[in-house]
């Protein structure tokens, strides 16, 4: 019998969001989610939110009917080592998986920035990195079940209600409860990371260059400057080894520039300086470290933060950094903070993934929160959403962006399939809450 909490409150990572669900469980069967949660559900017309690891900075995790934390269903069920493939309970972290997948020789492809999320949740957001010859990570789930609400437990695949998969691995929480994944792995692999400094224009004329050198190539700008800081992650055979240093990482890459960043938000005129002064201490030199795949693809974010990260068409990449950059010169007092970060991701054929049908440049922009203290960016953000729009862009499905319907509608040819294939398994909107009806109403 799982047990529903009342007044919990949850937050995101980035405490940019938060609500009060009227219940909050962790289950710990699909019994309890199906007997008891949506059964109750069902009979008291409430909604119903599915949380995993609360990391995405937009609300779309958010509700004040049901949520269901996943946290207890993380298990690895099956590990089949001839496929390469691992079957886990939908809210398994990743961070717990790695070492699973270690003991096995085995290791995902790609992974995002970190490792504090859940399965469900990387693959229901369109979670991305870099490397053009791969897709976001929903492009690995191979298979995939789903508790739907009227109770129907469905088996999605290439091969079992086939157009169902093709939505759910892209899913916003929007479809059911993902109960199991099945993801293709490949076998272990160790990675060399080589960053070095660039300017925008050496890495935006040569940017084909640049992704054939590297397997999972990205820049990182800093606005209100040429620089850029290259860096190459590459296959390798070399025995780990580590540029980090505590001073230079933590006392002044964290504590030193939050301060600054904090001071700034009284003269804002700082930023500019602070984004030149960082490069020029931080990453004015070549660095290399080289390690298991996952410890090389995660890094540790220290930063609260809001972003924004819309994938466009990559031969665009080019003129909206240019005019992103315009922007920032003809308006002064609209201010950036680094970095700009620039990733490259493979086209795919999931319905609501920001790369559906194109090889995309994800262009992620943010400003810091020093000390928790919100920072302007309103101009910057719609100035970023407008050059966005422009160059055909889609936003990132777990971070800010003012759209709704109408723009979706035109961003996604497949828009309206998804559209159908949600109403039929969802028909009263249990699965939706304030982010979604924006998106589907
Ligand atoms: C520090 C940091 C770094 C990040 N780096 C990257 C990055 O490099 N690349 C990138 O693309 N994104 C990045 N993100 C965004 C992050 O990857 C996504 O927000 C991801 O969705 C978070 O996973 P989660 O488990 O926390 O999901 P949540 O935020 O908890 O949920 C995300 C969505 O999945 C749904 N969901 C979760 N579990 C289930 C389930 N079992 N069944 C049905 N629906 C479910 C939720 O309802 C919600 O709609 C980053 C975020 C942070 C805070």
């Amino acid at each position: 019998m799982v047990h529903g909490y009342k007044g919990v409150k949850f937050q995101n990572w980035a405490r940019t969001y938060g609500c009060y669900p009227e219940m909050y469980y962790q289950p710990t069967s699909v019994e309890e989610i199906r007997e008891q949660v949506l059964a109750l559900a069902r009979q008291q017309n409430k909604r119903v939110k599915v949380v995993g690891g609360g990391h995405s900075p937009s609300d779309i995790a958010c509700t004040d009917g049901f949520m269901i934390h996943m946290g207890k269903m993380n298990r690895v069920l099956k590990v089949d080592t001839e496929k390469k493939q691992v079957t886990v309970e939908a809210g398994i972290l990743l961070a717990d998986l790695h070492p699973q997948l270690d003991k096995h020789g085995l290791a995902l492809s790609n992974l995002g920035a970190v490792s504090d999320v859940t399965a469900a949740g990387v693959i229901g957001s369109g979670t991305h990195n870099t490397g053009i010859k791969h897709g976001i990570l929903a492009t690995q789930v191979v298979a995939l079940t789903l508790l739907t609400a009227d109770g129907t437990i469905l088996l999605c695949s290439e091969s079992s209600n086939a157009e169902v998969f093709q939505a759910a691995r892209v899913h916003l929480g929007s479809l059911g409860v993902v109960l199991t994944i099945t993801l293709q792995c490949v076998p272990q692999f160790y990675l060399q990371e080589t960053s070095f400094p660039s300017t925008l224009t050496e890495v935006l004329d040569n940017l084909d260059s640049h992704l054939k050198k590297s397997e999972y190539f990205r820049f990182l700008w800093f606005p209100h400057s040429e620089n850029v800081s290259v860096i190459y992650q590459d296959h390798t055979n070399k025995p780990p080894s580590s540029s980090a240093n505590w001073f230079w990482d933590y006392a002044v890459g964290f504590y030193l520039l939050e301060f600054l960043l904090w001071i700034s938000t009284f003269l804002p005129g700082l930023v500019g300086w602070i984004n030149r002064f960082f490069f020029w201490l931080l990453f004015n030199g070549k660095k290399e470290n080289c390690n298991r795949s996952h410890k090389i693809f995660t890094y540790e974010c220290r930063f609260k933060q809001h972003v924004q990260d819309w994938a466009i068409p990559r031969e665009k990449t080019k003129e909206a950094l240019l005019e992103l950059k315009a922007m920032l010169e003809a308006h002064p007092k609209v201010v950036a903070h680094y970095p700009v970060e620039v990733r490259f991701t493979r086209g795919d054929d999931i319905l609501l993934s920001p790369c559906f049908q194109r090889d995309s440049c994800y262009m992620n922009i943010i400003m810091y929160r020093p000390y928790g203290k919100d920072v302007p960016r309103l101009d910057y953000w719609l100035a970023y959403e407008t050059i966005m729009k422009k160059v055909g862009g889609r936003p990132h499905w777990a971070k800010a962006h003012n759209c709704t319907r109408k723009d979706f509608e035109k961003m996604y040819p497949a828009f309206p399939k998804f559209c159908a294939i949600r109403e039929k398994l969802d028909p009263s909107g249990m699965f939706l809450n304030v982010y979604l009806e924006k998106v589907f109403y």
